[in-house]
């Protein structure tokens, strides 16, 4: 994947309309959310299913703690693609999509920028600790907050 390259949100649901609940918001994630999905379109391919609305329904896509956070129920496991592409976002500025980091400001809103979009009330502080329990990543802060991402968020249709 190309870095710092913004893919409008109207390439992106030229390439793949079923995104569209999503919207394209996330400008600088687009590169990302292309990649991802181009992934998912070629597993369901490999398995020989549709991705028709039967079989996939896209809940939410957005930024949660400086992270990409994509929630979807599908018919073919793609929880590893996904994990993956959020894993990618917590060093892509979210507006331009060039190297970044987690930054926070005083108000301890955290978000993924580069230099050039950090403004002055945002700094760059240390990732975030995850934990892992039978599947259940736990993010961490140091003020004591708990956020949890269950498996039940990238639901399977069995
Ligand atoms: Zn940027």
């Amino acid at each position: 994947m190309e870095t710092g390259k913004i893919i409008t949100p109207q390439e992106l649901l030229t390439r793949h309309p079923w995104l569209r609940p999503y919207g394209g918001a996330l400008l600088g994630w687009n590169g990302l959310i292309d990649e991802l999905a181009t992934q998912i379109e070629m597993r369901y391919a490999e398995q020989k299913i549709a991705l028709s609305v039967e079989a996939f329904h896209l809940r939410q896509v957005k930024e949660k703690f400086g992270e990409l956070r994509f929630y979807c129920v599908s018919a073919v496991p793609i929880q590893d693609l996904i994990q993956n592409a959020t894993l990618k976002s917590t060093w892509l500025c979210q507006e331009c999509g060039s190297a970044g980091c987690l930054m926070q400001n005083e108000r301890r809103w955290l978000r993924t920028l580069c230099d050039k979009h950090a403004t002055d009330e945002y700094t760059a502080r240390p990732s975030l600790k995850k934990v892992t329990v039978d599947g259940v990543t736990f993010t961490f802060f140091e003020e004591g907050q708990l956020d949890a991402v269950m498996p039940s968020d990238y639901l399977v249709i069995r």
